[in-house]
This record gives C-alpha cells, sequence and structure tokens, in this order.
C-alpha cells in the first residue's frame, strides 16, 4: 500500500479553526507533519483543532494573526519558526465570500475586505515562505482557490476577482520558484459543506437550486479537499507545479446543459 508521508514537515494552514483549513490541518497532521493552525479570532475552534490532531498522536499549535497585517504575518511566522520550525508546506485557505451586493450598491470597504483576505493575505505569508524555503531549496505552497475562478458569480465581484488572483499568483509565483525546489498549486473547491455556505445547504430550497449545479448532484465534503492538498503537499505531486486541481463534483461541467442550449 502506498503510504503519503510528511514526517518531519512543518506546515502552515491559515484559516484552520473551521471549514476547509480546518480538514486540511487534520490530514496533514495525520501525515505526520507539524502543524501551525492559524487562526483569526475564534481561538476555542482552534484549540480545538489542536486537540483533535493531539489526540490523533499528531503535533500542532495554534497561531492568531490578522491575514490582512503584513507586520502580524511576518510576527506570526517569526514565531512558528522558534516553536514548530521553518516552513515546509503552507496552505492558504483563509477567506470570506463577503457580502453580496451588485457593483454599485455595494460598499467599497466590504470590496477591499475581501481582496484583504483572500488575496493580500495569500501574497503576505507567501512572501514569508517563499523566504524560508529559498533557504532550504524546497516547499510547497497550496492556494485555495474556487470554481469562481472560470464562473462568474452575480453580487461576488470581490470574491471572484480575489480567487482569480490568486490563481494567477500561483501561476506566476510557481514560474518564479520552479527551478528553486518549490511548488505552487491551486485547488479549486466548488460547493462545499462548510459555514461559508450554510445558509444555503441548510435551507431545502436554496440546496435544491445548489445541487443542480453540481454534476453529481452533492455539495462535498472538507475533507474531500483536504485529500487534495495532502496529494498535492506531498512528494506524490512532486512533478506538479503551477496548475489547479478542481475539486468541484463536476460543477465545471455546466450541468444545466444537460438540457436545452
Ligand atoms: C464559495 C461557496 C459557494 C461555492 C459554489 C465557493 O467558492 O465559497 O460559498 O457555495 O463556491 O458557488
Amino acid at each position: 500500500m502506498t503510504e503519503i508521508s510528511l514526517k518531519n514537515k512543518i506546515a502552515v494552514v491559515t484559516g484552520a479553526s473551521g471549514g476547509i483549513g480546518k480538514a486540511v490541518a487534520i490530514s496533514l497532521a495525520s501525515a505526520g507533519a507539524a502543524v501551525a493552525v492559524h487562526y483569526g479570532h475564534n481561538i476555542k475552534a482552534a484549540e480545538e483543532v489542536v486537540n483533535q490532531i493531539k489526540n490523533n498522536n499528531g503535533k500542532a499549535m495554534a497561531f492568531s494573526a490578522d491575514v490582512s497585517d503584513p507586520a502580524a504575518i511576518e510576527k506570526m511566522f517569526n514565531d512558528i519558526d522558534s516553536s514548530l520550525g521553518s516552513v515546509d508546506i503552507l496552505v492558504n485557505s483563509a477567506g470570506i465570500d463577503g457580502v453580496r451586493a451588485l457593483l454599485g450598491e455595494d460598499k467599497i470597504e466590504d470590496w477591499k475586505n475581501v481582496m484583504s483576505i483572500n488575496l493580500y493575505g495569500p501574497y503576505f505569508c507567501s512572501r514569508m515562505a517563499i523566504k524560508r524555503m529559498l533557504k532550504k531549496h524546497s516547499g510547497v505552497i497550496i492556494n485555495i482557490t474556487s470554481d469562481h475562478v472560470y464562473i462568474p458569480w452575480e453580487g461576488y465581484s470581490a470574491y471572484c476577482s480575489a480567487k482569480a488572483g490568486l490563481d494567477m499568483l500561483t501561476k506566476t509565483l510557481a514560474q518564479e520558484t520552479a527551478d528553486k525546489g518549490i511548488r505552487v498549486i491551486s485547488i479549486a473547491p466548488g460547493a462545499i459543506k462548510t459555514a461559508i455556505n450554510k445558509s444555503v445547504w441548510e435551507n431545502p430550497d436554496t440546496l435544491k437550486d445548489l445541487d443542480q449545479k453540481i454534476a453529481t448532484g452533492i455539495p462535498g465534503e472538507a475533507e474531500d479537499v483536504a485529500n487534495a492538498v495532502l496529494f498535492a503537499a506531498s512528494d506524490m505531486a512532486k512533478y506538479m507545479t503551477g496548475n489547479t486541481l478542481v475539486v468541484d463534483g463536476g460543477m465545471l461541467l455546466y450541468p444545466d446543459f444537460r438540457h436545452g442550449g
């Protein structure tokens, strides 16, 4: 049996107190990585993730920082250096959908906030990670993007723009670092059942509408994305960089086109 091992690796997962980030942190730790569980505000949830990892004989510590503040991110990576070690795997998972509003009816502050968390956050974290990875000529950066890199989404122009930007950051950074032992990969989830879209999958009417947008007919689980991250972070994916793994149950197959057109 082939086993994925991340023994002796240090992983930093942003937004790991819940949702996809939480599943990623647990999955990387179960493969042997020591995990820095980053959170924004919810210390209780982050500590629960750390405890869950420790109860499973894994290694983890919680770290808080505002991802949109470069100084806070620099401090967090310094703290991780001195407590867990220098990062080998960075997973940029912290993100928000933002407030749904048409352009012009939206608030500039809301738009900026989505950009700050979803695009500037991964940029600040990647800068800190790259410095460390260049020294050891090794490392993997995984950006959690979205099907909305490809599919426009009314009322979510900031979200779509930030995710499309993040996907291009993946490619540019991959090009800059491919000959330096570093890989950069995007993972694009579709509709995954987490707190971010709870209001949609909790309501039978909106869930039915969502199901129709997915070729397999149902939303995914955070673990489905975590499995792809685990693979991408491991040496099994050593010849992959600058590309995207889509984990969306076929949302990009536009299942609405089974009929009509
Ligand atoms: C969003 C979810 C949404 C999904 C499908 C994701 O990127 O974060 O809220 O359900 O795309 O539209």
